[in-house]
């Protein structure tokens, strides 16, 4: 039996309707969520991406502030900004679209934000939070993609998760997050010796290397949860993932769509960590 397809566009629109519920509830109690996101220089991908997030803000209820600057501004200009907006009581996330330009060192500006207001969980401290397996604001592509297994009804306990990618945004704290829930985890990465031995395993495949079609029926196991996180163009400009869909349909139990099935995940999941922000913030208060 083909695989059932998990519209990841379908999941997120029913979150996002929770979150606009739950938005709706706090403003009553007179707490309204509020993201403000800074945006340097004139990629053009990155002014597609943080238009996707304003939307979503928009569609949830969240107050959402876009704060533009030339390629030109230094580190210093970035991380003043920064530290009023860390001050500021009415901005509950703070977000810096990443790619900076060469001359600001990412990291320097993801360590100046508060870790309470880090909704995109890059933080050092989030990130130490969420190893240790405290509630913290997680990250989102990682965040949203154990939210999409969970939406399968797919028990994540005692199930052997193989992870393809190690990367600090993607791969390792995807592999984090199985683990929490009681997986048992393999990492696999551009190193690993013989994809297929481990790939076939797999009870849940999390494909996350950026190589377009690299995982084929091959390398999967009769009725495995497939969640391709990659996203890729191919020579025709399309939007392709790193599993070759069609073919794998066959084999797997659930598989994802690329487009449409991690990528609207991940602003959902910025969504709710801001509204998880406000609210953790408006207890300290
Ligand atoms: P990255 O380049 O930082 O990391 C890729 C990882 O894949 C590395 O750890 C590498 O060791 C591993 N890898 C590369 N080739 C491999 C191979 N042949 N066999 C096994 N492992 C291999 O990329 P990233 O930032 O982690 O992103 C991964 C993919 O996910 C990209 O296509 C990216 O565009 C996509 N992505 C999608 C979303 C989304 O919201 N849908 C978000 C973030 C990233």
């Amino acid at each position: 039996m083909p695989a059932t397809i998990l519209q990841g566009k379908e999941v997120a629109k029913s979150i996002r309707a929770e979150l606009a519920e739950e938005v709706a509830g706090l403003k009553q109690q007179g707490i309204t969520p509020g993201l403000t996101v800074i945006l340097v220089g004139d990629d053009p991908a990155s002014h597609s991406y943080v238009r996707g997030k304003s939307k979503g803000c928009e569609e949830v209820g969240i107050q959402s502030e876009v704060i533009l600057k030339e390629t030109s501004t230094t580190q210093e200009e970035l991380l003043e900004i920064i530290q009023q907006l860390n001050q500021n009581p009415n901005v509950n996330g703070i977000l810096v679209q990443l790619p900076l330009p060469s001359h600001i060192s990412e990291e320097a500006v993801l360590d100046a934000i508060d870790p309470s207001k880090d909704v995109d969980g890059f933080h050092p401290i989030n990130v130490g939070n969420m190893v240790i397996g405290k509630e913290t604001l997680l990250p989102c592509t990682p965040h949203g993609v154990i939210e999409l297994i969970k939406r399968t009804g797919t028990e994540i306990a005692g199930k052997h998760a193989v992870v393809i990618g190690r990367s600090n945004i993607v791969g390792k704290p995807v592999s984090l997050l199985l683990q929490r829930e009681n997986a048992t985890v393999t990492m696999c990465h551009s190193r690993t010796k013989d994809l297929p031995s481990f790939t076939k395993m797999a009870d849940i495949l999390v494909v996350a290397a950026g190589k377009a079609h690299m995982i084929g029926k091959e390398h999967v196991k009769p009725g495995a949860v497939v969640i391709d996180v990659g996203v890729n163009r191919n020579e025709a400009g399309k939007l392709v993932g790193d599993v070759k869909f069609d073919e794998v349909q066959e084999t797997a139990s659930y598989l994802t769509p690329v487009p449409g099935g991690v990528g609207p995940m991940t602003i959902t999941m910025l969504l709710k960590n801001t509204v998880e922000a406000a609210k953790q913030q408006a207890k300290r208060r």
